[in-house]
């Protein structure tokens, strides 16, 4: 039952088995085994696996969700990944529709030379853009908000087969349910986004009093029209001292030339800094440490290049012993300080492994039906380290827990793609549109569109 210490999946430590029916995410801590993966290359594939398959039925776009979103138990998972073309670009309207199954990477590839980038997305370009609507992503961009606002059109393929085209006119409950709906209505096939202009961005660093964060936000970043990108560092053991890197508009001189983060790095250099700063005696500081050098060399780059960063740059040498993972919670402006110093005292009170928080902002969300920012709000992005037995799973159960209790008490929220640790209350809290979602579900037959998250939810 959800409101219990009773982790979705897990009776054990966790572990990624060499099975190619057992789908696993990116932190190894959820495995799930299904009947069947299939391949889809196109909308008739999709159609035609929903009418031959009559059991349960699961999406799983780049597998970067971190609660078994992707995957239900026994069912068929459906493989988006090589649905990656594009259907139509028009450069000149700044328009383009791809197959959901393409990686924003990928997507940047081919909008580069027009001189054109994504408009909103996560920092990293490694996930692809059905499982990033599907979640409803948000990036470092100032005044962007989620994604939903660069979607144009959905095509959707629906639980029984049936192909739907929809937008903010035409069947606007199914693209206001399908977006962040994490595969919970129907299949998304196709999707149509604003693209934006590339440009050259400089880097600035600051470092600002917590108390004074919220005002230095609204008159130094979100009030200036140059500003593209911005987030700020809290770091451990008091996470009370934002540093904060904004990224601006420039016509400066280039210091990277590169027009993209190439594909296929090593990252052998982070991963060691990674261990060391987690591992090592006062591995913390060498965070803040390095942070700080890092950010106050002069940084000008294209804007196509911050965002293809890869995801590689994150993933540790084994996840066998322990895992790096995130967790996101959402605050309304007002209560920004307020949760952020009793998050710092949870932090220092409990054990969290905690290696750095990210402070972002985003406005209130258009009328997603799932969405995580009823209000104008400030994000709190937690990266930590965890063990991968019960033990270890049990405790980040309860201090996470313990955070989403922390942000509803300030009218806020929390993020679905990761752990499910929240109980059944704290969902129902939290997501307020559920009820709706999970009635549209029902009249649309779509019970056999389903996940873990969905599953454990009873949605
Ligand atoms: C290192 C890292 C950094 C991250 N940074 C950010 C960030 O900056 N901002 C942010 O918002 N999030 C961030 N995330 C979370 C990330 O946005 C989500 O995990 C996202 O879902 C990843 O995309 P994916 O292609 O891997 O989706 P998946 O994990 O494959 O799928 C996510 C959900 O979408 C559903 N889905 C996928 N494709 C489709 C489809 N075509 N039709 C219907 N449903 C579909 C799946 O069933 C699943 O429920 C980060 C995650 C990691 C691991």
């Amino acid at each position: 039952m959800a409101g219990s210490l009773v982790l979705p999946h897990s009776v054990a430590d966790a572990r990624c088995p060499a099975d190619p029916l057992t789908v696993c995410d990116v932190t190894h801590l959820n495995s799930v085994k299904v009947a069947g993966i299939a391949d889809v290359r196109g909308t008739s594939d999709v159609r035609q696996a929903l009418r031959k398959w009559q059991g349960k039925v699961s999406v799983g776009g780049g597998r970067f969700s971190m609660g078994g979103q992707t995957a239900i138990e026994g069912g068929l998972q459906l493989d988006m990944r090589p649905m990656n073309t594009v259907v139509n670009f028009d450069p000149a309207k700044k328009t383009v529709r791809v197959q959901a199954g393409m990686r924003w990477r990928d997507l940047q590839s081919l909008i580069d030379p027009h001189g054109l980038s994504v408009r909103t997305m996560q920092s990293y370009a490694s996930f692809t853009v059905g499982g990033s609507v599907s979640v409803n992503c948000h990036g470092r961009y100032v005044g962007h908000g989620p994604v939903s606002r660069s979607v144009r059109a959905l095509q959707l393929v629906l639980p029984h087969g049936e192909v739907v085209e929809a937008n903010r006119q035409t069947q606007s409950d199914l693209f206001y349910a399908a977006i962040g709906g994490y595969g919970g209505v129907g299949v998304i096939t196709e999707v149509e986004l604003d693209l934006d202009e590339n440009f050259r961005i400089e880097r600035a660093t600051a470092s600002v009093a917590l108390e004074d964060y919220p005002a230095w936000f609204r008159e130094k970043v979100q009030s200036d029209p140059q500003v593209l990108l911005h987030n700020a560092d809290l770091f451990p053991r008091d996470f009370d001292a934002p540093r904060c890197v904004t990224w601006s508009r420039t016509s400066k001189p280039l210091s990277v030339a590169a027009r993209l983060t190439p594909t296929g790095g090593k990252y052998t250099k982070e991963q060691l800094f990674l261990w060391a700063m987690t591992e090592l005696p006062g591995g913390s500081s060498l965070r803040k440490g390095v942070a700080k050098t890092m950010e106050d060399k002069p940084a000008v780059v294209w804007r196509n290049f911050e965002a293809s960063l890869d995801v590689a740059q994150l993933e540790p040498a084994s996840r066998d012993d322990s895992s790096y993972v995130l967790q996101e919670y959402f605050v309304p402006e007002h209560h920004f300080v307020s949760f952020a110093r009793k998050m710092s005292a949870l932090m220092q009170s409990t054990r969290t492994g905690t290696v750095n928080v990210s402070i972002r902002h985003s406005p209130a969300d258009e009328p997603v039906w799932m969405a995580w920012a009823r209000q104008d709000v400030f994000s709190f992005v937690v990266y930590y380290k965890q063990g991968v037995s019960l033990a270890a799973q049990r405790q980040v159960a309860q201090w996470t827990r313990a955070m989403i209790d922390l942000a509803l008490s300030h009218d806020g929220s929390y993020y679905l793609p990761y752990q499910l640790h929240a109980t059944m209350e704290q969902f129902v809290r939290a997501y307020p549109g559920a009820a709706r979602f999970s009635k549209l579900r029902q009249e649309l037959g779509a019970s056999r569109l389903t996940n873990t998250l969905w599953s454990y939810y009873r949605v």
